[in-house]
């Protein structure tokens, strides 16, 4: 959008995120909370909202929102009501949704965020648990929609935004932090495309210099992170377009069409829904103490952004290899592991992101799945250090080996492979003066000035040893005899 007309505005938009939480029940039954189950199999009186029935508070939700609302720096509330939200639809058994409305359980907070111009804090306004509806399939039958319910009370956490966000490479950078967080904190699987994460767009414009908010449309039904910055993307421009032809924006629900690309209406926000939300009268309120609180402090793991920081500030790796490495929790926390064993921590990085990965991204392995163990690793980084094995051996040969072979040591395959450099200096010393004495002719050369003829007698050396002499050790030799003659 380099068009003067597209300039002259600026985007702002806010978040509203659903996290599944990856609890074994539903927020406020027994019923077993699951993906891809045959349909309405997981359901029970309660889930369907018969007369009589009574729900319960699932504990591990209560104790999964504030897991993630410590690791987004919120404040967690004490006293935690519910609340009915009323509407019909037909995967709605009950015919209203227990949510928090007044006493979300978590406020505030924030998250760094990175795009390729700017690093900045993103705001949350809130983060609430709820139950979700079930599904309503309109693309299995030709003429009827189907309904499953093994979804209808599943437990949700919904993070809200401050309108914080000026484009939607932002919004693309946010998502994705928010996704590699609920992974690494066990709390939600973060895939969008089942729809165990799902993200609706507020999105407005207004001119750079305004301070006013311009009107705001709400996107909905993108099934993956791109699809949320084509969908934000799109809607900036179809709102700057209307503004520009002197028309207004209507307050109202959007979905977005994939394959088209674009946002077309779904209903207008002036017959807003009402809700009526009024206190949920079968729940009592959820009592969170201090105690809970330090208790699931002390059991955080530790967090994508502060690995990237040890990463960088400690292990002196740079921001790339940091943000390969701390990706996913898996191969930060083999490569946690590997560092607790090595101090070689950029080669440990160069081993994780190059020859570990490429391995595991041909066989389409997760790296729990790596036969080689972190101790066998440093063990083939320190033969390397110490120059008993060449790198590219380690890597053509004592890499693969010990894939097949997890078990053996490092010096078994090594020598078993016939890899281990000669970097006894007696030893290539005798080498290095056969080498000499081979050539009289250019060591008198070498004294009258021809000092790369080092490379020469090197060659010599390495074709004598078979290929295993340490070449730094063998280079020096070569010098300090050559100068002696
Ligand atoms: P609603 O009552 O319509 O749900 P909220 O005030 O609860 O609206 O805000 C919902 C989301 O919309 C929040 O993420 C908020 O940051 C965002 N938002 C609010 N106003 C605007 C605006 N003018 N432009 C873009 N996003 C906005
Ligand atoms: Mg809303």
């Amino acid at each position: 959008m380099s068009n003067t007309k597209y300039d002259k505005y600026e985007a702002v938009i806010g978040l509203e995120v659903h996290i599944q939480l990856l609890t074994k029940s539903k927020m406020y039954c027994a019923d077993a909370a699951e993906y891809g189950a045959l349909p309405n199999t997981l359901i029970s009186p309660i889930s369907l909202g018969y007369p009589g029935t009574l729900p319960k508070v699932n504990h591990a939700a209560i104790e999964m929102a504030i897991k993630l609302g410590l690791a987004l720096g919120c404040k967690i509330r004490a006293f935690n009501g519910f609340a009915r939200k009323n509407y019909f639809y037909a995967d709605l058994p009950k015919g209203y949704q227990i949510t928090q409305d007044k006493t979300p359980i978590c406020t505030e907070g924030q998250i760094e965020i990175k795009t390729k111009d700017s690093v900045k804090l993103i705001h949350l306004t809130r983060i609430h648990l709820e139950e979700d509806a079930g599904k309503s399939l309109h693309d299995i039958d030709a003429e009827d929609t189907l309904v499953d319910l093994n979804r209808a009370g599943t437990p949700l956490c919904e993070i809200v935004t401050e309108p914080d966000f000026r484009s939607a490479d932002e919004a693309y950078a946010f998502l994705t932090e928010i996704r590699k967080l609920v992974r690494y904190l066990d709390v939600c699987d973060g895939n969008m495309e089942e729809g165990s994460m799902r993200c609706d767009a507020n999105v407005s414009v207004r001119l750079k210099n305004s301070e006013k908010f311009g009107r705001k449309v709400e996107v909905k039904n993108m099934n993956s992170i791109r699809n949320v910055q084509r969908a934000i993307d799109f809607e900036i421009q179809r709102q700057i377009d209307l503004i520009e032809a002197g028309e207004t924006i209507a307050q109202e629900t959007r979905s977005f069409d994939a394959v088209a690309g674009l946002t077309f209406s779904l209903r207008s926000k002036e017959d807003a829904n009402d809700y009526r939300y009024f206190p949920e009268p079968d729940l009592q309120p959820v009592l969170v103490s201090d105690k809970m609180i330090a208790d699931i402090q002390a059991k955080m793991p530790e967090l994508p952004s502060a690995l990237y920081k040890k990463y960088i500030q400690t292990f002196g790796l740079s921001e790339y290899d940091a943000g390969v490495l701390t990706e996913t929790k898996d191969i930060a926390m083999y490569f946690n592991a590997l560092t607790d064993k090595t101090t070689h921590y950029k080669s440990a990085a160069n081993w994780v992101m190059g020859d570990i990965k490429s391995f595991l991204n041909e066989r389409a392995l997760d790296i729990t799945e790596f036969p080689i163990q972190v101790d066998k690793m440093a063990e083939l980084i320190a033969f390397i250090d110490a120059g008993k094995i060449s790198h590219s051996a380690a890597k053509q040969k004592v890499f693969p080996a010990l894939i097949d072979s997890p078990n053996s040591s490092v010096t078994d395959l090594a020598s078993q492979l016939n890899v281990i450099q000669e970097s006894n200096a007696e030893a290539l010393q005798s080498l290095v003066d056969e080498a000499i004495a081979k050539y009289p002719e250019k060591v008198l050369e070498y004294k009258n000035g021809k000092v790369n003829l080092v490379a020469m007698f090197m060659g010599e050396v390495m074709k004598l040893s078979k290929g295993k002499a340490d070449p730094k050790i063998a280079s020096a030799l070569v010098k300090a005899t050559l100068d002696k003659q």
